[in-house]
């Protein structure tokens, strides 16, 4: 039962944008913001105009690191209804894996972008199964429709047979490549032709006779797949009667929301077609705050508690992202899953065992902040003032009783360097800007040899590091040298076991760890590895391993 109070929450969508490095998660995104109203610029990506990178060498890198909530607005098309949809920036690079965990961790449903061009790719697997891990709902995105080599069936394909998951496509494009024009859908058998450059003009009329044979038997399966999933339309099917549009929807998402099955859309983001059909989608069919299950925490004996997303609830919130920011200091990135923060209050660090007290509170827009007095049950902002919280740890109401939430899994560091400044001067500046950092990023490792002097760093990988290394400079104003990257061994190294190559060559992402010798430790599937010589640190999913040496 919805009560009045958190009735509000059925117009919410926690969502993350997922995809393999390249396949244009920063486009999507960019123009989901374009059109949701508040990014009014669509600029080039990575050209400095890119609203969701927010810091400089992110830019320069051309990846998304961070994994800041921005918060939007959607009126449902055709409805009056206007949604929330609070985005959470999932990176697509190997290296932050950890980011991508943590986003998983706060988000109640993803947008999967693929290349139609590249079908799933070595890292959108990584992050399917990252999203499994995490029971989060998806829809899927076939993107790049206008590129040469585009097929839309070439996704919905490599969804079934790599991903191992039910496709439902919902749409089909009306061309391909240079000659893709608009999006059918199949649900409402209506045809949507883009006639300007910016996406803002679309004409919505029938399906085109040549294309009728085929949406007509897709529309079948489709009807099929939804009746699987729900018993009332396969009493319907089975009777040979037709569903109303609203009641195969309901099924969709139903199917959806239990994972059972996953919407396809297409179109092109950088040519602005299909992205408010894909923002209808993620209303249609993504999950609110209150359609998932409620977070679980466990009290000091052992006890679970579960926190269903209500605003009159107690308090319990996960903060998920710390970021320095040029501005106001330390911003911490909370999800509130239950009661409601309120600036100026104090709260309980359980995780720290510190009584902590926040500041101001604010919305993140694509192009300004919003100072609010509240964060409620389901939404997503910044908290300033908070000192102690770190990624991973929960809040809850100062006086209630202790409560630890699931949090994230942090794996261990791969790979080290050794690192000193340029300037001996700069020793202690540089102690305190790795501390930070360290605080930032809890695979972010800092040791240091008393007797030598030595400070090491350890991450999940080189350009990890790098990034760090380059932090340190811009934000800390340290200039440092690092040693030759060392693979970080761990102590529970027990067996050698081969791994599937194509597994290596999936973990090594654009093939820029080239010759990874396939040799992994340890041995249990979902354990940390680390490949010798070489610089990639993930999940071994138990398919890939082979038998021990
Ligand atoms: P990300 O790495 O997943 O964030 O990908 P980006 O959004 O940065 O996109 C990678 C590249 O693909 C950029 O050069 C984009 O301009 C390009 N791109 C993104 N979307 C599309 C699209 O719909 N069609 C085509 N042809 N290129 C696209």
């Amino acid at each position: 039962m919805t009560t009045k109070a958190q009735s509000y929450l059925t117009h919410f969508r926690n969502i993350g944008i997922a995809a393999h490095i390249d396949a244009g998660k920063t486009t999507t995104t960019e123009r989901i913001l374009f059109f949701t109203g508040r990014n009014r610029n669509i600029g080039e990506v990575h050209d400095g105009a890119a609203t969701m990178d927010w810091m400089e060498q992110e830019r320069e890198r051309g990846i998304t690191i961070t994994a800041a909530a921005t918060t939007a607005k959607w009126t449902r098309s055709g409805t009056d209804e206007e949604y929330v949809v609070n985005i959470i920036d999932t990176p697509g690079h190997v290296d932050f894996t950890i980011e991508v965990e943590r986003s998983m961790r706060v988000l109640d449903g993803a947008v999967a972008v693929f290349d139609s061009s590249q079908g799933v790719e070595p890292q959108s697997e990584t992050v399917w199964r990252q999203a499994d891990r995490y029971g989060v709902p998806r829809i899927a995105f076939s993107n790049k429709m206008d590129k040469t080599g585009a097929s839309f069936e070439l996704v919905v394909n490599d969804i079934r047979e790599r991903l191992g998951a039910i496709p439902a496509p919902v749409q089909y494009p009306m061309g391909q490549e240079s000659d893709f024009k608009g999006i059918i859908d199949i649900i409402r058998m209506q045809s949507h032709t883009f006639t300007n450059d910016l996406g803002t003009e679309i004409t919505v009329g029938d399906v085109p006779e040549q294309y009728m044979d085929k949406v007509r038997e897709m529309r079948q399966q489709l009807i099929e797949a939804a009746a699987e999933v729900d018993e009332e339309l396969m009493m319907m099917y089975l009777e040979g009667e037709e569903p109303s549009v609203e009641q195969l929807v309901a099924a969709i998402r139903k199917g959806t929301i239990e994972k059972r099955i996953f919407p396809v859309l297409c179109g092109s983001a950088l040519k602005n077609k299909g992205v408010q059909l894909l923002l209808d989608a993620v209303i249609d069919y993504l999950p609110s705050p209150l359609d998932v299950p409620a977070i679980r925490g466990t009290t000091e004996d052992g006890n679970t508690v579960d926190y269903p997303a209500d605003p009159e609830g107690k308090l319990a919130a996960l903060a998920f992202k710390i970021m320095a920011d040029p501005y106001v200091g330390r911003l911490t990135f909370v999800r509130i899953y239950s009661g409601t923060l309120q600036s100026g209050s104090y709260v309980y660090n359980a995780s720290k065992e510190k009584r902590e007290r926040v500041g101001r509170l604010l919305k993140m827009h694509a192009n300004s902040r919003e100072e609010v007095t509240e964060l409620k049950a389901g939404e997503l902002g910044a908290v300033i003032g908070l000192k102690d919280a770190g990624t991973g740890n929960t809040l809850i109401g100062d006086g209630d009783e202790r409560v630890l939430l699931e949090s994230i899994d942090v794996p261990e560091p791969v790979i080290k360097l050794a690192i000193e400044p340029k300037t001996k001067a700069d020793q202690e500046k540089m102690g305190i800007g790795l501390q930070k950092l360290a605080e930032e990023d809890p695979t972010f490792k800092v040791e240091s040899d008393q007797e030598s002097g030595q400070t090491t760093i350890a991450g999940m990988g080189e350009l990890h590091l790098e990034i760090l290394v380059d932090r340190l400079k811009r934000e800390y104003k340290v200039e440092a040298n690092v040693g030759a990257p060392q693979v970080a061994y761990r102590e529970t190294i027990t067996k050698q076991v081969e791994v599937d190559s194509k597994f290596a060559r999936q973990s090594g992402g654009r093939g820029q760890y080239g010759h990874v010798k396939l040799r992994v430790e340890p041995l249990e599937p979902g354990a940390g590895f680390v490949f010798e010589n070489a610089v990639v640190g993930g999940t071994v999913p138990k398919e890939y391993i082979g038998p021990a040496q």
